[in-house]
């Protein structure tokens, strides 16, 4: 039935990326509605006793407790499922749930993880504070460094975690070495996809095992709703990561799930034009000269340049600089900006920008902090949808308020 087409994961998966972010999952009910509907209902009520008890017992499909499962949160997890090319997938309420879940769903006491250091600073705080208190053990490494990623495994380690591009340095870990190597050691693999989106990067295909998302960020990318997804495959699901998620329930609300789908119908357009931007404002400020570095993966004079570009269809939203002067010169730059907003979110149509070592990695030691590069000179743009030029202009005449030009 066309109503239901969206449903047919065998005539899905056969579309292309565009129609599958329109279309994916899509379950309309008698009325025929065009948009997704919106089930904001926490239960459900059953024809007789039998059906409940039958639903119960798995005999009968269909729904019996939102934390459980809701169809609009359901539409939104097929789709998702769909465009990243997973078997299944999981919505949470935040990004951090997701990761947390994922995480703590895969270890137990006695277990050690290995991560990249470059890290979301809470991501960071469940590694190194969180799960110890649980006794799992840690290494971090340099994501970079592939004698670091080998030397860190131990027979008892489990899950590895990794981030790339990272936040906020834009460093670039290799996916496939990562994972081929945590294969050998029968360790999983979880890979933050945050910053590329769905868009840029499948991690599934060069080998990870579960993908991570901060719905919040592209997916959303418009301000309005935090979310978050875990997608991997039918056995890990159901077997290791399900049980957690039904018995804790960190569950993204049933509108929250509809703000995401709306979010994904215009996902490959944003994402496009946020790299394309983000390609020219990297260009235009090397050109303005006075920062000490400009980072964007799509530039050919980025550190890990031909790495990025294997592993993402184009050089992301994000931009990395830094400015001489340090923390005066920093917050100068950003009070003297028009246009862009001093914001710590990312992904969205508006321009964001933020000076991490007072904000998202405030709460992370100055040494971990310097150990990633992340200094008192070092701001993370996130851009949008704006004309670039006009963000150009923007950017142009607070350097030179700053005096950084
Ligand atoms: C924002 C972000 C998170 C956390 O997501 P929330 O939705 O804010 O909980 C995790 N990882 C990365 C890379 C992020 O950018």
């Amino acid at each position: 039935m066309k109503r239901d087409s969206g449903q047919n994961r065998e005539v899905t998966s056969k579309w292309r990326l565009q129609t599958q972010l329109v279309r994916g999952g899509t379950w309309r009910s008698e009325i025929g509605e065009t948009s997704e509907s919106m089930y904001m209902t926490s239960g459900y009520a059953y024809d007789c006793a039998e059906d409940a008890a039958a639903r119960f017992a798995g005999e009968q499909e269909g729904y019996t407790y939102s934390r459980l499962r809701n169809p609009t949160a359901a539409m939104f997890e097929d789709r998702m499922a769909l465009i990243e090319g997973a078997e299944v997938a999981r919505s949470t309420a935040t990004g951090m749930a997701a990761i947390s879940s994922a995480l703590l769903s895969l270890v137990k006491a006695g277990d050690h993880v290995v991560s990249s250091r470059a890290l979301f600073g809470s991501c960071r705080y469940i590694i190194e504070t969180i799960m110890p208190k649980f006794g799992v053990d840690f290494t971090f490494v340099d994501g970079a460094d592939h004698d670091a990623w080998t030397a860190a495994f131990r027979p008892n380690t489990t899950a590895v975690f990794l981030e790339t591009p990272a936040n906020p340095t834009l460093d670039v870990v290799d996916i496939e070495f990562v994972t081929a190597l945590a294969h050998e050691h029968g360790a999983i693999v979880v890979a933050d996809n945050a910053f590329a989106s769905p868009v840029l990067q499948k991690p599934l295909t060069m080998g990870a095992d579960v993908v991570v998302y901060s719905a919040t960020k592209h997916i959303d990318g418009q301000g309005r709703c935090l979310g978050g997804c875990i997608l991997t495959n039918e056995e890990l699901m159901e077997e290791t990561i399900l049980p957690y998620l039904r018995h804790t329930g960190p569950n993204i609300s049933p509108f929250n799930a509809w703000v995401m789908l709306k979010g994904l119908d215009t996902l490959d357009m944003r994402v496009t034009r946020m790299c394309e931007n983000a390609s020219a404002l990297a260009d235009a400020l090397v050109d303005m000269g006075g920062f000490d570095y400009v980072k964007y993966p799509g530039r050919a004079d980025f550190h890990q340049h031909d790495l990025a570009m294997k592993q993402m269809s184009m050089g992301g939203s994000m931009v990395a600089l830094h400015v001489p002067g340090g923390r005066d010169q920093a917050f100068k730059f950003l009070n003297a900006l028009d246009i862009i907003d001093i914001s710590n979110n990312l992904g969205d149509a508006k321009s964001l920008i933020t000076h991490p070592a007072s904000t998202t990695h405030a709460g992370v030691s100055e040494e971990a902090r310097l150990e990633v590069g992340i200094t008192e000179g070092m701001l993370r743009l996130s851009v949008g949808l704006e004309h670039p030029d006009d963000l150009i202009e923007d950017l142009h005449r607070a350097a030179h308020i700053a005096g950084i030009t």
